[in-house]
């Protein structure tokens, strides 16, 4: 089975998608890890994650890359948005995303195009939301933890543009497949939001 989660910036895509990988016992790909390794990987390579060849060639990161914990920062969220505009970049990175959803006996991918691109086969399909208010402050929240000291407007700010920017991008935006169940998470604390998705999933898989 074939489970996609897709959504825009802290709306909680990433724990439910982690909390169904573990009541399903399936692996999970956080994809967005990707965009943002190469985001990391163009600013530590000194390019420009706006200039399409700078960011293609960021595309062969080292796998070390993946367990750099700066790629959970606000900085490599912003660049991640940036690079993931250009074509080639998708393009470069479906195969390693569609041959992890494809593997047998299933997976969980979170992102922004799992449901329309990666795995339009997948047999669920949840798109997670929240407002932007909500998600503003769980970011604010979890940036405090990591000790970076933005406000919570700026968060706010950032987290606008970044939507704007995976919503009208022309490759593979963010919005949900037609086949996909919202789950809104704005009211949701973190086990009413895993009870709730798990919920979904049998309800879907109930026919
Ligand atoms: O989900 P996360 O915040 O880690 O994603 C960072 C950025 O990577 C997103 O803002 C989006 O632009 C991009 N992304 C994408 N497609 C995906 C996953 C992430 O374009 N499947």
């Amino acid at each position: 089975m074939i489970i996609a989660v897709d959504g825009p910036t802290a709306s909680g895509k990433g724990t439910i998608a982690q909390a169904l990988a573990a009541h399903y016992r399936l692996p999970h790909l956080d994809t967005g890890l990707l965009y943002r390794a190469v985001g990391r990987q163009v600013f530590l390579d000194g390019g420009s994650p706006d200039d399409p060849g700078d960011a293609l060639a960021a595309t062969s990161f080292p796998e070390s890359l993946l367990s750099d914990t700066e790629l959970r920062s606000e900085a490599a969220g912003g660049l991640a948005s940036r690079v993931s505009v250009h074509p080639a970049v998708r393009e470069a990175l479906f195969e390693r995303q569609r041959s992890f959803a494809v593997q047998p006996g299933g997976a969980v991918l979170d992102g922004r195009d799992i449901g329309t691109v990666i795995a339009p086969d997948a047999e669920v399909k949840l798109f997670v939301t929240a407002s932007v208010e909500a998600r503003a402050l769980r970011r604010w929240k979890e940036m405090q933890l990591r000790g970076e000291p933005h406000t919570l407007a700026e968060i706010e700010a950032d987290l606008r543009r970044r939507d704007e920017r995976d919503r009208t991008r022309a490759e593979a935006p963010l919005k949900a497949a037609k086949d996909a169940v919202i789950l809104d998470t704005s009211e949701l604390n973190r086990e009413e939001s895993i009870a709730a998705a798990i919920a979904l999933v049998e309800a879907k898989l109930r026919g």
